[in-house]
């Protein structure tokens, strides 16, 4: 991409770029989705590891998904095997992606123009669009949609030194909390006292069996545990080793395992993890610079929450579009 031009440039493949995306492309738009990372889904992330000649995976992100939405349940059922109930016991369905959380956004984005390990550096506004600087070469546009977190969306506007930009003040209500991550293999006998638990006391907020979920291996037993939002803000700054030494003895305590045995352990910092203050409504709109903004952060700390906010910018610049 040393300059290219796109009608429609979506940055951030997550569940709501996806979203946005794949009902732009349904009605013959063309929309490029810009995404730094090495694969697609964002926080609807797989980690895979080599053990013992087989790829362990962790989802070290998003754990499961609702599927509440009629069109999020439309969407999943064109991409059969690539997600399946997860027998939690919770009493809505737990979706999960196969063969890990991140399959389920990544056959959700099949067909699309997907450009990854293309980070957005700055966004300039030109009289007849956007000229959008990348790592991988520049790209002009005609519309831009935001699908990153919150903060990392008010970062790039703010050096884009838009004048009369309408969304700035709501975009920085939205708060974000960090989550560190710890990801740790057991063999195949160690103890399996529960699939999942939650608890907002604990340092230890969530731990989950990820070796339960359909489609994993049964050669080892391997959890995901998340450390609370107060817990992992005092220690966001550590290096991941450390993070995960500090975790591993907190892990092993819960599920009575011996940290000794471990076979892998590592850990994950997710800066902007989950939504604390939402903004309340569907997405952000700014038409004097044909920008929109949407995410996970718009109504709710979910993947389909996320789904819903792409999905329903997808419709007002088709609507627009209609009007027009
Ligand atoms: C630890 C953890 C546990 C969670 N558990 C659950 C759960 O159990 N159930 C649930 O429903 N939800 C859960 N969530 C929340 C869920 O993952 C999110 O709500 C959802 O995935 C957000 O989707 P999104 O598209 O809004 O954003 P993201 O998934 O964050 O996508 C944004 C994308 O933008 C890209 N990006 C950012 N900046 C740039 C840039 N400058 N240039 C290019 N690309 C950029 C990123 O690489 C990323 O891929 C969890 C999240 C975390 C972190």
């Amino acid at each position: 991409m040393a300059q290219e031009t796109a009608e429609i440039v979506i940055i951030g493949a997550g569940m709501a770029g996806i979203a946005c995306a794949r009902q732009l492309a349904a009605a013959g738009r063309a929309p490029v989705l810009l995404d730094k990372g090495r694969g697609i889904g964002g926080r609807m992330a797989t980690r895979r590891v080599p053990l013992a000649g087989v790829e362990v995976s962790f989802d070290h992100g998003a754990q499961y998904v609702t599927v509440r939405d009629p069109g999020f349940a439309k969407a999943i059922a064109t991409a059969p095997g690539s997600s399946a109930d997860w027998a939690d016991g919770a009493a809505e369905p737990h979706l999960v992606g196969i063969p890990g959380m991140s399959g389920l956004p990544r056959a959700l984005a099949d067909g699309l123009d997907i450009r990854l390990q293309t980070e957005v550096i700055s966004l300039s506004r030109m009289p007849d669009g956007w000229q959008v600087q990348t790592s991988t070469g520049t790209l002009n546009a005609g519309l831009v949609v935001l699908t990153i977190p919150a903060p990392q969306a008010a970062h790039l506007l703010a050096k884009a030194d838009l004048p009369g930009l309408a969304v700035g003040k709501a975009l920085t209500s939205v708060q974000m909390d960090p989550c560190l991550t710890l990801m740790a293999a057991f063999p195949a006998d160690a103890p399996r006292p529960f699939v999942n638990r939650s608890d907002t006391d604990d340092p230890l907020a969530w731990i989950a069996q990820d070796s339960t979920k359909p489609g994993r291996t049964d050669r080892f037993v391997t959890w995901v545990a998340q450390a609370s939002p107060g817990w992992s803000m005092r220690h966001l700054h550590e290096p991941a080793d450390a993070i995960a030494a500090r975790l591993l003895p907190r892990l092993c305590d819960r599920i009575g395992a011996d940290a000794g045995t471990a076979l892998h352990v590592s850990a994950h910092r997710w800066r902007y993890a989950r939504v604390r203050t939402p903004l309340g409504r569907p997405f952000l709109h700014d038409a004097r610079h044909a920008l929109y903004l949407g995410g996970d952060w718009c109504q709710g700390a979910r993947a389909e929450a996320a789904w819903q906010s792409g999905s329903a910018i997808a419709r007002a610049v088709l609507g627009i579009e209609t009007a027009a």
